[in-house]
């Protein structure tokens, strides 16, 4: 439940998820465009009617004037703000170097980012980080050592509820994070993988830019085979395909995958090899450290079986292709140049449209992060997070969640103990601003100067230990789901709980230099869209202990979900492309959220004026400079190839559309008097009205 402003890693092809994922959303400075505090006033174009089209009402001039960088897929919002904070991480990990104590944070952060930058050593060193793991691969002799090898790729890469990321490139990924039935304890939650390309659509689709792009990723396969100095690496291209063809047939849709009541499914050790034979389970198993568990949450059990059926039935030749391909394809970035260029060209140039590969110092920073993260945080929120807006976000959430709390009071249509018990999940709600309680401890960490490829796979299986350990001890309501620096903001549905990075919590969605409304329209809203994912589709079906267990009357929640089939039909309507329309039912969870979040943050804003006058700024009423400010949060501009793969494969719809629910709010009509007979004007009844 996630709403995220990184740009995806192409190794991780990471979804924007549950959370606000500006990943597909956002892009604005200030700096360049508002020339102060407040709004971008010379963005909107005022030819356009708010009425038709709010989105392009209050961005049109910004799209026209704007191009997006040729390192990105998208630009907006979120994405100059990731790029501001991306630059000052630079800075900050930059001074970390030089001579911290050996096995201190600030040498480990120094150290693995020299590494990631030291072009010259990993072009010295070719392909020798590889050969011992080719090795491996190449003595697989039977099932049992297929097995192994495919449990041994096993990583803590997937996040079901938090941050929705659903994508592995390995045959299966692992989630750990409390069990739904039970919260008081954390399960090994398994996802369906294996998949180079981000989801089963681009496979089985029939429609010819599809097909397209399975060219061009077969031809991928080939070239990345035959940089390796692999030999026969058509034939072979083409047997990886056909397996990962396979294996896409097995998969379940995206859209399915959502469905917290069909994946929490729990099996025992010993139901593996009954339920989905083929795959040697405790082979598996026991290679991924998992060989003493006995109870797991299977979330896609159709395509888990599917997969483990082609573990036997798929030559073991074809296995140890895929595998060797894919064990090369997800370490490009730490390979010679070549492969980085190759993984370039179709991850992001075919799959997201971007003409440029980013500098070596932006890579070099993201992978710091995902390997130090809260390391890295905690310089981060020194320097550019002060105890006075940590104190001013912390009030206004607490001014969210009592607005939110009057909101409940007010529904008509809500049986009174389904109300109760409504209210006595919002007052549990765990609230994180900024940074964690207690951070991350990398003690246990060993980065090498000098290794980057060594460092990456140290990182990642410290990561999955990390997780490992988890299991059998008690759960911490205190972990968070991202890091602050990052700008996002997550719903932890299981733990009840609520994350907003300190990166998020500054202009322009959080400053302090403007009247208050401009920021309940834009990190308002926001914060009112992760309350509200407590009471989405998926959230309002967990209790207040987290619980997967419906509190609601049949009635309730009958009402509940006729408003969410509104939703779905007006979002189903958009079409980005007319062979593509929006799949209303994948983004519904997002949709509700942006709907109930924008009412309360206009909720919240009223109450925080506690009677007083609100201003005027530039002409437009202190109701329109709320509204306003949301359609410029949701502003972006994304290449045609990235927009196919957003609506394909996110939980979120594109901002343009996120940026239009204002039509579903009263309050907006009062605003801007949009007329019947104008596109975006919805009837009184006809306006999705959830909490
Ligand atoms: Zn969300």
């Amino acid at each position: 439940m996630k709403q995220n402003t990184r740009s995806a890693l192409p190794q991780r092809l990471l979804p924007c998820l549950m959370a606000l994922t500006f990943a597909a959303i956002c892009g604005m400075t200030l700096a360049a465009n508002t020339g102060d505090h407040g709004l971008d006033f010379s963005g909107i174009d005022r030819s356009i009617a708010p009425g038709d089209d709010f989105f392009r009402y209050a961005n049109g001039n910004w799209l026209a004037r704007t191009e997006i960088p040729a390192d990105r897929s998208s630009w907006g919002t979120g994405a100059e703000l990731s790029e501001l904070t991306v630059k000052r991480t630079d800075e900050l990990i930059r001074a970390a170097d030089s001579s911290a104590a050996a096995g201190s944070e600030a040498r480990k952060i120094g150290d693995y980012y020299a590494s990631s930058m030291d072009a010259a050593r990993i072009e010295q060193l070719t392909l020798t980080p590889l050969a011992p793991l080719l090795k491996k691969i190449n003595a697989i002799s039977d099932r049992t050592g297929l097995a192994r090898a495919l449990g041994a790729t096993l990583r803590a890469d997937v996040d079901i509820l938090n941050n929705t990321n659903l994508y592995t490139p390995n045959v299966f990924g692992l989630w750990v994070a409390q069990d739904l039935s039970d919260p008081t304890h954390y399960s090994p939650f398994i996802v369906q993988g294996g998949l180079g390309m981000p989801d089963r659509d681009y496979y089985l689709s029939p429609s010819q830019k599809m097909a397209d792009i399975r060219s061009q990723y077969q031809a991928h396969i080939a070239t990345v085979l035959s940089l390796a100095h692999i030999s026969g690496a058509n034939d072979k291209a083409k047997g990886i395909f056909e397996l990962e063809r396979r294996i896409a047939e097995a998969h379940v849709s995206r859209a399915e995958s959502e469905e917290v009541l069909k994946g929490n499914n729990h099996w025992s050790a010993a139901d593996f090899p009954q339920r989905a034979p083929g795959l040697d389970w405790p082979g598996f198993f026991g290679a991924s450290g998992l060989g003493q568990q006995r109870e797991f949450v299977v979330w896609q059990p159709g395509a888990v079986s599917g997969i483990s059926a082609l573990a036997a039935s798929v030559s073991l030749a074809t296995w140890k292709d895929y595998l060797r391909f894919h064990l090369i394809d997800s370490m490009s970035g730490y390979l010679p140049r070549a492969f980085l260029t190759e993984q370039f060209a179709f991850q992001q140039r075919v799959l997201s449209g971007t003409p440029e590969q980013q500098p070596r110092w932006k890579r070099a920073v993201e992978e710091t992060n995902d390997a130090l993260g809260e390391a890295v945080g905690k310089l981060y929120v020194a320097k550019y997070f002060p105890p006075e807006e940590k104190a001013r976000a912390e009030a206004m959430v607490h001014n969210l969640v009592a607005a939110f709390a009057t909101r409940i009071d007010r529904l008509d249509w809500m049986a009174p103990e389904t109300r109760a018990k409504a209210k006595a999940k919002l007052l549990t709600l765990k609230v994180g601003v900024g940074y964690p309680n207690r951070w991350r401890d990398y003690s246990g960490l060993e980065v090498v100067r000098g290794d980057a490829f060594g460092n990456a796979r140290r990182a990642q299986l410290f990561n999955y230990h990390r997780n490992l350990e988890k299991l059998g001890r008690a759960v911490d309501r205190d972990e968070w789901a991202m890091d602050p620096q990052l700008v996002s903001a997550v719903n932890l549905p299981a733990l009840n709980a609520i994350n907003f990075p300190a990166a998020i919590l500054q202009p322009p969605f959080f400053d302090p230099q403007r009247d208050p409304v401009m920021d309940y329209g834009s990190i308002g809203a926001i914060i009112g869209h992760e309350i509200s994912h407590s009471f989405d589709n998926e959230g309002a079906l967990f209790d207040a202990s987290g619980k997967l267990q419906n509190w609601w009357t049949k009635d309730d929640f009958a009402h509940f979900e006729a408003a969410g089939q509104r939703l779905v039909a007006q979002f189903d309507a958009y079409h980005p492309f007319p062979d593509i329309s929006v799949n209303g039912r994948q983004t519904l969870s997002e949709n509700i959220a942006d709907v109930a979040g924008l009412a309360d943050s206009f909720d919240g804003w009223q109450l925080s004026l506690q009677g007083g006058a609100a201003p005027s700024v530039a002409g437009f009423s202190a109701q329109q400079l709320f509204f306003l400010s949301f359609g410029q949060t949701w502003r972006r501009k994304m290449r045609e190839p990235a927009l196919r793969r957003q609506v394909v494969t996110d939980g979120h719809a594109p901002a343009e559309y996120r940026a239009d629910t204002v039509r579903n709010l009263d309050a907006w009509y009062e605003a801007f008097k949009p007329l019947p007979g104008q596109k975006l004007y919805l009837a009184p009844p006809e306006r999705v009205r959830v909490w």
